[in-house]
């Protein structure tokens, strides 16, 4: 399937790059939320977090920190946003791993979710839930 970021990476499709490695590539954001708004792509190609291999994931991490002190630095931003999108339901519209860079100003806007409260023993049920599920896999997770 045609993927737009894979053709960014083989210059396919132009795009504005501002950083580039062997693994990673970072360019900005076609409809930005500010200006700077700026994708971290890992270059092989990755549906989702949960897919990109752990190595991978360091090199993304790494150049990701690096890239956004650049970028807050370039913009003056007050601070800034560190985010991923993940599946349809979370607002992924692009099925190729990125993470975003949303430089942040000072009262420029809020994300506002709807907060939830935990029922007296709903916290306990869903930690429970969550270690149980944790510890089938640490196993996984360390090797
Ligand atoms: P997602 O919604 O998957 O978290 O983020 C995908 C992002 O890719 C969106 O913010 C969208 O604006 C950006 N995007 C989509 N197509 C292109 C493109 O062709 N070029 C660039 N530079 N960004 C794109
Ligand atoms: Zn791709």
């Amino acid at each position: 399937m045609e993927c737009i970021f894979c053709n960014i990476v083989n210059r396919k499709a132009e795009a504005e790059i501002i950083y580039e490695d062997d693994n990673v590539i970072a360019f900005l954001d076609i409809q930005p939320i500010n200006y700077g708004h700026t994708l971290v792509v890992p270059k092989k190609h990755y549906d989702n977090f949960l897919t990109v291999p752990p190595e991978e994931l360091n090199n993304l991490i790494k150049a990701t920190q690096f890239i956004t002190g650049a970028v807050k630095r370039s913009v003056k931003a007050d601070g800034f946003n560190v985010i991923s999108n993940n599946g349809e339901s979370a607002g992924q519209t692009v099925f190729h791993f990125h993470f975003h860079i949303i430089p942040r100003f000072n009262d420029d806007f809020t994300f506002k979710p709807r907060f939830k409260n935990y029922t007296s023993d709903g916290m306990k049920q869903y930690a429970d839930k969550i270690r149980s599920t944790l510890s089938k896999y640490k196993d996984v997770f360390n090797g």
